[in-house]
């Protein structure tokens, strides 16, 4: 099989993509079911029809584009990212795994390669949470992780139900059918560029990501007892803030005491109540969020936050009150595609390291329903969600590559 990637149509594709955009150039917006994403959807279903794939799309619209294999009821080989756009982002993020994919599709196709499992790009809808307020709408649904009932329940930022704004969007059907038979996916793999600065520090080409960590995060509410700051004397005092401040401390000791590097923690948001210079602060309102690639390692850390709200909480006699907003479950990457990736990697003497990915990715739903595995290329000091995000043309081609390789052999 003689292989390749034709890099002018690869990188053309790309800039005609940005172009579908609601922010001047270099900045990419296309925020999902808006009319502008609703245009690049169809250009890029043109361009699947094109290379003879066949076309379908769910009630969520999420965007399948099949290379139909020799044995039809074989489980597909999958591959494919997203083409949605934060405000004022890059023209890589996602559009890599999808423009790549189709690259390495029609690359295979070329070289007279027949696949016996078919294989499938997919499109996922909405993996940015801008519109919805919640991350990988499309793949939660396809793999179960998010419920129909609680996916109707969500509306965008101006309040409209999402079954309204997909159906406008011309996307019909119940969002019951959504979910994926079990045993559909063979394997599943992504393309994507990293988001951070390893690969191009250490000047490697490739990253085979090992695991997908994954976000658990709590909205804490504490109650003390406001008053003068004068008057009220230190024995009487059930300060909030203070009580917020011992909390913060430990949530960073969970983190920092689990034993592992990966075991990261922040509060990103401390909203004092009622925040005036003489006055006691009676409520203090903070955002937690941990993260980890072992989810018994997380879990061990909420579990210490937990016990440690409580202790504060008697010591201190304030109430604390957390809530549970997501706790996503990490994910492994499969051992056998990440063979196959590592081979196809040696064959072009391409220098790769095994890589955690540290954000969210639409892999990480996919890893509940199918072997997944994923492959990062560097992008420009680390840079993404702005308009300068950039990978470079030899990267991209060698990212393809590799992902057309791996799809061929897993396909085969
Ligand atoms: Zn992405």
């Amino acid at each position: 099989m003689s292989l390749t990637i034709d890099r002018g149509r690869l990188l053309a594709e790309i800039e005609a993509l940005a172009s579908f955009s609601d922010a001047e150039a270099p900045a990419v917006t296309r925020i999902v079911f808006t009319p502008t994403d609703l245009k690049a959807r169809a250009w890029m279903k043109e361009r699947c029809e094109e290379a003879g794939l066949t076309v379908r799309q769910d009630a969520i619209g999420n965007i399948f584009a099949r290379w139909n294999g020799s044995d039809p009821a074989a489980p597909v080989v999958g591959t494919g990212s997203h083409i949605d756009a934060i405000p004022n982002a890059g023209k890589f993020d996602g559009v890599v795994g999808v423009l790549g994919g189709l690259e390495a599709i029609r690359g295979l196709q070329q070289s007279g390669f027949r696949p016996k499992h078919s294989i499938e790009l997919i499109v996922f809808t909405s993996e940015e949470p801008t519109r919805f307020g919640i991350g990988c709408l499309g793949s939660r649904l396809l793999s179960g992780a998010l419920s129909p009932d609680a996916a109707r329940k969500l509306t965008d930022n101006d309040g409209v139900a999402l079954d309204e704004v997909r159906r406008g969007a011309g996307f019909a059907g119940e969002v019951e059918q959504v979910k994926l038979p079990s045993g559909y996916y063979k394997a599943f793999i992504e393309l994507h560029i990293e988001q951070g600065p390893l690969l191009e520090r250490q000047q490697n080409p490739l990253g085979i990501v090992t695991k997908i960590a994954a976000p658990a995060s709590l909205r804490v509410l504490i109650e003390g007892s406001g008053g003068h700051a004068g008057a009220v004397l230190m024995p009487e005092r059930h300060d909030a803030l203070c009580a917020a401040a011992e909390l913060i401390l430990a949530i960073e000791g969970a983190a920092r005491n689990s034993g592992a590097i990966d075991t990261v923690a922040t509060v990103g948001i401390c909203e004092v109540f009622p925040g005036a210079v003489n006055s006691i602060p009676s409520r203090v309102r903070l955002s937690v969020d941990v993260r980890d690639t072992d989810l018994q390692r997380r879990d061990t850390a909420m579990r210490t936050i937990e016990t440690t709200c409580d202790s504060i909480s008697a010591k201190r006699q304030v109430s604390i009150h957390s809530e549970l907003l997501n706790a996503d479950a990490p994910a492994d990457c499969a051992p056998a595609i990440i063979d196959a990736l590592s081979q196809f990697c040696r064959k072009h003497e391409l220098k790769f390291i095994p890589i955690v990915s540290r954000a969210y990715h639409d892999s990480l739903f996919i890893a509940r329903i199918a072997p997944v595995a994923m492959l990062f290329i560097p992008c420009r000091n680390g840079y993404s969600h702005r308009p300068d995000e950039y990978a470079a043309p030899e990267d991209i081609v060698r990212g393809t590559l590799v992902l057309a390789e791996t799809l061929a052999a897993l396909s085969a």
